[in-house]
This record gives C-alpha cells, structure tokens and sequence, in this order.
C-alpha cells in the first residue's frame, strides 16, 4: 500500500483543526443528533463571548424578521426598484436594514435536504435545532407525516421559552398564522401540512396529534401568546360557515367547531378582529391576548393591499401595533417575531414584481419598528428563512429599469442596445432558474408578449415547474443592537436561536435552566402552569 502524500495529510490534519475550533458536527447523517445541533450552535455564540465579551450589553427586547425567501438576489433587485421608485438609478440606494452593523451568512440546508422548506429552517431558528423538511418543531429523530414517531421529537421554540420566561409574546405574518414559518413557534407537528383538521390523516388523528390551528387556540404555555396578527381563518372554521369577508368562502375544518369561538371562550379578556377597522380600534393599552385574522387564507400582497374588500393593516402597520402592545406589557422586555411570508409566494409564481414590493415594505417595516424602539436594549435581527432561484444578470446600463430589459450601455452608438439570445429574443435583468415562467411553446399565457414591467409579468424560467423551487444558497443576516455582534462570518441557521437566547437575560436564564441530561430544553410538568398570570 502507498504511503498517504503528504498533501493529503496536510488536508486531513486542517479538516480536523476547523472541526475542533468551529465545534460545527463533521459528522454524517446516521450519527447527527438534535442534541449535537443544540450544543454545536450554543458554543458557536458561547466561543465569540468569549473572545469579545458581552456584546454591547443585555438585550430587553428582541425583534427578529424574517423575510421568507430573500435571498441575497431579492435583496439587491428590491434596493435597487426601492431606489428607482425615489428617482435616482437605484445601484445606490440600500435597503434600510443594510445600514445594520453586522452580517453574516446561515447556511440553510435541513437534515433531510441540500435546498430546505421553511418549516424545517423555521424549525432551526426557533429551537436551536436544525430538521427535517416540513418539521414544525419537531427534531429529526422523527418522521414526517408520522404522527407516533413525535414521541419525544417536540423542541422547545423561543415563543414557548420567552413565555415561560414571563415575556410578552407576539408573532406577525402575512401568510396563514397555521403556515409553515409561524407555525413553528407553537405548535409542534411532524407534517407542515396538517394546518387544520382537514390536512389531518385518520391515522394521525387516532394517535391522538392535534392540527396546527387547534394547537394555536390551546396553546398554555405559561398564559400564552400576547398577539398573534396574521391570515388564514379558514383553519379555524367549520367546512358549513361561511366566511365573514368572501360569500363563496367556507371554513375548512371537519369537526364542526369555530376555533375562533373557543379562542375567545378560552380568553374572556381577549380580542379578536378580522379586518382593518377593527385592527385600528384595538387600543395599544388594552388586557388580554389579541386574535387578529384578516384573510381565510394568506394576506393580500403589498400591492395587492388597497383592493382588499374589507380592509387589511400593512406588514408596517401590524409591526408598529405589535411594538406598543407588547412593550406596555412588561419592564423586562418582549419578543416580537414577524414574517413577510409572500416575498416566498411571488418568487414561487416567478413574478419578481410581487417579490420585490413586498422586500420593500418587509424594509419599511424594519424601518419603523427600528425607530419606534431603544437600538441600546433591543437586538434585531433580520434575516431570511431560505432563498429562491432569482437571477440578476445581463450587461444592463447604470440605472437599467430592474424589471426591465438589460440594454446596454453605449453612447456612441445609434443602434438598439438590447441583449438578446440567440433567436433574437430580449433578455429581462430578472429571470429565474425555474417555475411557471418557463416559455412553453403551448402556454396559454405568451409572456414573450408582454411587457416585463407590468405587475403580473412572469419572469422566464430556464426549466418549468408548476411552482419554483426554493435555492441552496446561504441567507444574509442582518443584526443591530445588545447581542448582535456576535452574529458574523457563515453560521449554520440554528445558531440564530443561540445568538438570541444569549443576548436577553431572562431568556437565557430560564432556557439554560431547562436542558436536562438529554442536552435540550425540556417542558416540564411544574413549567407549564407556574408562571400563568
Ligand atoms: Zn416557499
């Protein structure tokens, strides 16, 4: 046998020194365990305390965003359409949170796949603990879709940990609050999918698991969740009750009960609301959990907004609201967690349009919360679940229309500078990898036709899918305040959960306190009712 070359030794020996100093598992798939992820992202955050010291002091508040599906490219198409919009030639410009002082990049993949879902990375940065796809705080000791394999599976969120840390809670979206990337924070489900008892199996529902609705109007976690703001009524009523918005829209639950009816027999102190008038007439002062559905399923694009029939708050609206209630609440700080769910949904439909007026109002948000609150005791984070296969690309001109056709720059020529390939066709700045954009010869809709900066234009997609898939590559993060430091350099996703925890006392208190000899944080019997108020 052949000795080793020394090139190769030298390479294994460096292999081993980065496993040692990033602690990160080197490990394959059959030894990886939820425990590793735990302690790898706790001494990931613990290492850069370390090396820095406390970073710009505690943390009161915690403020994290998440934009569904922003990808570095969405970023950067959104700053420059944000830009362009205000009139100048829109390279310039930035988007209010790339002003923050720290960024890193999360590498998204889930246990089970290179390019994720967003239940199993929500599921990452709500535990600490990296899963499976379409896992809802669940760990990837269980299966998906079986109901028995969750036996022990159920991962603490940091919606369940600040509850009992007796902090105000709120979550925001734009989506179903039973979808995917909320879901996370207080249900548990092994199956993304099982929003109501409709999406639920029969086998699932005799080994007794409980749909994602039903978990959000019985979730008892130590008083529960101060607000919850979002879309998706029609988890919460009975298939034969008509909507309150759409006559042709009925409930979609089986069991013939109205959730919302039990949410608000459950909190005779609570209030709920389903359009705007109602959100604008809730006083930030007011006792009591607040319920607010404004659509039977997702919330209205940004640009769609304006055309709902009963009125819907914007994403900056329902941040702000958010803000006053929760900080009214406590002296010791709250966590506010929003998602701009749709910037994910306009990607998937290869309608950049949608995608990038959603970034910019998911960055007014920001804006106005960032505003609104202390930068001195009040760590946000901003960030992106995973990213989709948006492309910028071509050779466009300085202040090329982003939704338009690249076209060159070159002024000593009378010719027409459009890109093109080669049949000839023009070439948009904004393209995907894949999805319905895809210029099928038997389309019914010939996007060549159109006009690529109108509103409901598909950009073109080198392979069909009926949706666009999700892309592998890293998200940004972007930080500022108490504790944000120490998110720099290319992070596994779940260590956002560790940055969080370490930054805001009473949260790293109590979650430290709860990991048992099994390496995570477990609910236990006395936690659950102790500190009800
Ligand atoms: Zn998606």
């Amino acid at each position: 046998m052949n000795a080793i070359p020394d090139p190769v030794v030298k390479t294994l020996a460096t292999l081993v020194w980065v496993g040692l100093a990033t602690t990160l598992p080197l490990s394959n798939l059959w030894a990886e365990t939820p425990a590793d992820w735990y302690r790898a992202g706790q001494e990931v955050i613990a290492q850069r305390y370390l090396q820095s010291g406390a970073p710009d002091g505690e943390a009161k508040n915690v403020i994290l965003f998440v934009g569904d599906g922003m990808s570095l490219t969405t970023v950067a198409a959104a700053r420059i359409l944000e830009g362009q919009q205000a009139g100048g030639t829109g390279e310039e410009n930035s988007l209010f949170f790339e002003s923050f002082p720290h960024v890193a990049l999360a590498k998204t993949y889930n246990t089970d796949q290179q390019t994720p879902d967003s239940a199993g990375t929500m599921t990452a940065m709500a535990t600490g603990v990296k899963s499976f796809a379409g896992a809802i705080s669940v760990d990837q000791t269980a299966q998906r879709g079986n109901c028995a394999s969750m036996v022990g599976a159920s991962r603490m969120s940091l919606v369940d940990l600040a509850n009992l840390a007796g902090l105000p809670t709120g979550i925001v979206t734009t989506t179903r609050i039973t979808h995917a990337t909320p879901a996370a924070l207080y249900a548990k489900s092994v199956d993304r999918r099982w929003e109501s008892d409709r999406g639920l199996p029969p086998t699932a529902k005799e080994e007794g698991c409980q749909d994602i609705a039903k978990q959000l109007v019985e979730y008892e976690f130590a008083g529960g969740i101060d607000l919850i703001f979002g879309g998706g009524r029609r988890a919460f009523l009975p298939e034969d009750m008509v909507d309150p918005e759409y006559p042709n829209v009925n409930g979609f639950r089986l069991d013939e009960t109205n959730l919302i009816e039990t949410w608000q027999a459950r909190h005779p102190n609570g209030h709920y609301v389903w359009h705007k008038d109602g959100f604008e007439q809730i006083d930030a002062s007011t006792e009591g959990p607040l319920l607010a559905l404004f659509e039977p399923g997702h919330m209205q694009y940004e640009y769609d907004r304006s055309q709902d029939p009963a009125g819907e708050p914007s994403l900056t609206e329902m941040v702000l609201k958010a803000i006053q209630v929760l900080s009214q609440r406590s002296d010791n700080g709250y966590l506010l967690i929003v998602e701009s769910g749709r910037i994910d949904h306009a990607h998937h439909a290869n309608n950049a349009w949608r995608a990038l007026t959603d970034t910019i109002e998911f960055s007014n948000a920001i804006r106005r919360a960032a505003a609104q609150v202390d930068l001195n005791d009040t760590l946000i984070v901003v960030t992106a679940d995973h990213a989709h296969a948006l492309t910028f690309d071509g050779y466009g001109a300085r202040g090329n229309p982003i939704m338009g056709y690249a076209v060159r720059s070159n002024r000593s020529s009378e010719e027409d500078q459009t890109m093109r390939d080669h049949l000839a066709r023009p070439m948009t700045v904004l393209n995907y990898a894949n999805g319905p954009g895809y210029r099928r010869d038997d389309a019914e809709i010939d996007y060549r036709a159109m006009d690529p900066l109108l509103s409901d234009y598909k950009q073109n997609a080198g392979y069909w899918q009926y949706s666009a898939t999700h892309a592998g590559e890293d998200v940004p993060i972007y930080s500022v305040g108490p504790g944000a430091s120490v998110l720099h350099g290319v992070v596994e996703q779940n260590v956002i959960f560790h940055a969080i925890v370490a930054a805001q006392p009473k949260l790293s208190e109590t979650t430290n306190r709860l990991v048992d000899q099994s390496g995570l944080p477990q609910r236990t019997a006395t936690e659950t009712h102790s500190q009800n108020d």
